[in-house]
Parts: structure tokens; C-alpha cells; sequence
């Protein structure tokens, strides 16, 4: 069975201070006059999680963390567990985005202990995986994600909520995107990956795409065969881009 109900989740990675929580409030103003066809999720900083659960509280955007910990709690100096996450107010933690995968050097072992770190405080996972330009110039996109997938994606997370997002490195920021025939044959080898890993389970979960989405690209994107939703970084940052793709989905 697949999930209908597109997921448009925004990004803000480290962009938004507190005078900046007039674009989330904008755009739930413009969500409230009509029920929104999507299910919609801001990633803002964590310094603005708990700022913005209060702004958003009754609307129906959710709010979601960058990163979490794969520690529940203890001496890790400048980290954040993902029951803090939870108590400021996120439902949902992207894990395993590409720019901490290579910033950070985060592997996929320690991505799918951040997914287990997210279940066990009640969020709900959006794991990020991708290829890199040279992957993709070599063939190996669809191979290397698979990978990625079966590796980030925990054995026990059949029955669990939550969302893969499709990320090519080279798409990211830089206004490039696949074509939708590689966005379909992506989509498609990471459905499989998740039923190789879930059993039927794997079927209903949402496979978000991500990289250089756009108010122009979005409606095209977001029909392509096994895409659930969308992942968008620059485009989420103003409430009328970002409302253009939620209108799009
Ligand atoms: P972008 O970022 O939409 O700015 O390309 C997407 C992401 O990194 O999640």
C-alpha cells in the first residue's frame, strides 16, 4: 500500500534566528484558510525548535530536528539527544544528512544508531542517503544507495514510523536536479532496498526526494513514481517559496 499524502518537509539547516519565526507563522496562516493536501514539517535550527512549537502550537505544520545524538543523555559537550528533541517540541530528527555525513564523518553505522537514538524518544526518522557526483558520473548511484539503505535503516525498524529521503549530493544547493527518469529509478531501487530490509512493511514508507526543489521543479518531481514527498533546503527558508511546493504536492 502507498502512502497518498505527500511529506513536504523544510530544511532550514543553519539559517533562522528568532526574527525569522515570522516566515513559519506566515506560512501556517496560509496553511490554516484550507486544510493542507500534505503532511508539512519545518527543520529549523535547535535553538528554535522550542521558539517555534510555541509560535506553531494547534497549526498543522510539525516540527522536526537537523541531528540528534546516539546517546540518550550524558558527557557529550555540545550535542543534543533526541529526548530533548522531543521535549522542545520536534515529532520528527533528519539523520544521516550528506553535509554531516561528510562534515562530521558520519557513517552509516553511527546514522542508523541516531534512527534507534530518534525511535527510542518517540521521533519519528527521516534517514538521508545519496550519491555523490563521481558515484553518479560512475554508475554507482543506484548501487551505493542501496547500500546506504540497508546499512542506515535498522533491522528493527519494520513497524516503526518513519521516511527515507533521496538526496544527491550534486543536487544539494547547487539549483542541479536528476532527471525524473533517475529520480524514478532511484526511488524505485530504494523501495526495493526497504522491502529486501522490512518485509511488506517497506511499503509504506515515505520516500522523500531532496536537492534544489523548487516552487518550478516541484509538481513534476512529486509525481514521479514512488516519490512521497519532498526535502527542501534553500526553498524553505520563505514562507511563499515553500508554500508554493506544500501547493504543488
Ligand atoms: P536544497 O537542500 O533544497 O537547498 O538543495 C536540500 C537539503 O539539503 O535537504
Amino acid at each position: 500500500m502507498k502512502q497518498s499524502v505527500k511529506m513536504i518537509v523544510g530544511n532550514w539547516k543553519m539559517n533562522g534566528l528568532s526574527a525569522d519565526l515570522v516566515e513559519a507563522t506566515a506560512l501556517a496562516d496560509s496553511l490554516s484558510g484550507s486544510a493542507p493536501a500534505a503532511r508539512v514539517a519545518l527543520c529549523p535550527a535547535a535553538t528554535l525548535i522550542a521558539r517555534m512549537a510555541w509560535a506553531l502550537n494547534g497549526r498543522p505544520i510539525e516540527i522536526g530536528g537537523q541531528d540528534c545524538h546516539t546517546a540518550a543523555a550524558g558527557a557529550h559537550t555540545g550535542s543534543i539527544s533526541a529526548a530533548m528533541l522531543k521535549d522542545a517540541g520536534a515529532g520528527l530528527v533528519i539523520v544521516g544528512h550528506s553535509e554531516r555525513r561528510q562534515a562530521c564523518g558520519e557513517t552509516d553505522a553511527i546514522v542508523a544508531a541516531k534512527f534507534e537514538a530518534a525511535v527510542a524518544a518517540g521521533l519519528e526518522p527521516i534517514v538521508c542517503v545519496g550519491e555523490t557526483l563521481a558515484e553518479r558520473e560512475t554508475g554507482q548511484a543506484v548501487a551505493l544507495v542501496t547500500v546506504q539503505v540497508a546499512a542506515s535503516v535498522p533491522a528493527t525498524a519494520a513497524g516503526q514510523a518513519f521516511a527515507v529521503a533521496y538526496e544527491p549530493v550534486w543536487a544539494i544547493g547547487t539549483g542541479l536536479t536528476p532527471t525524473l527518469e533517475q529520480i524514478a529509478e532511484v526511488h524505485a531501487a530504494i523501495r526495493a532496498a526497504l522491502v529486501a530490509r522490512l518485509g511488506d512493511g517497506g511499503h509504506r514508507v515515505p520516500i522523500l526526494y531532496g536537492g534544489s526543489v523548487n516552487p518550478g521543479n516541484a509538481a513534476e518531481i512529486l509525481r514521479v513514481a514512488e516519490v512521497g514527498g519532498a526535502l527542501v533546503g534553500g526553498a524553505s527558508l520563505k514562507a511563499d517559496s515553500f508554500l508554493a511546493i506544500i501547493r504543488a504536492a
